[in-house]
């Protein structure tokens, strides 16, 4: 690496263990929604009631590709007969990031549904999961409005307005 490249002029001088930490270090500079006056959503909505022994009652097997003895897919089922997205595979644990902290959203069945409904269109959930982070910020801040969003308040956390998305 050169050895004036931003990113050793950023990191060598404040530590020497290695990126990992280097990247937690409170003078690497952050993302955008770490600025003053908004909701670092990263550092303030993490809560004990996403951990995993939660989902743990949620958690009707594991299913695998073809002839794979791992089985390594963990399959969901909240027991909401006749709900489309009562069910599904997943969550993993990046979706559980995404639709949990970086959206703000605190309940494990939030995260589970949004999970299952992105399974059922085809969506990828870390990328969708940023995605409506970036639209929750940019809606914080006023940049978009309900005039933008056909009348939802993207409000962090707001599941509900999440899964009404067209
Ligand atoms: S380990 Fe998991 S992803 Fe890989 S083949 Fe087996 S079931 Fe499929």
């Amino acid at each position: 690496m050169n050895r004036n490249s931003v990113w050793i002029c950023h990191v060598r001088p404040r530590t020497s263990t290695g990126p990992a930490a280097s990247a937690r270090a409170p003078t690497i500079p952050r993302t955008s929604n770490t600025s003053p006056g908004t909701k670092n959503n990263q550092l303030t909505t993490w809560t004990d009631k996403l951990d995993a022994e939660n989902i743990t009652p949620y958690r009707s097997g594991m299913t695998g590709c073809f002839r794979c003895p791992v089985n390594c897919r963990p399959l969901n089922d909240m027991k909401m007969p006749g709900d489309r997205y009562g069910s599904g595979d997943g969550p993993e644990y990046v979706t559980l990031g995404k639709f949990g902290p970086n959206i703000g959203v605190d309940r494990i069945e939030s995260v589970i549904r949004l999970n299952n409904i992105c399974n059922d269109l085809g969506f990828d959930t870390a990328s969708t999961g940023s995605s409506i982070a970036w639209a929750m910020e940019l809606y914080q801040r006023g940049l978009i409005t309900k005039q933008h969003t056909q009348g939802l308040e993207l409000t962090w956390g707001n599941a509900d307005a999440v899964e009404q998305f067209d």
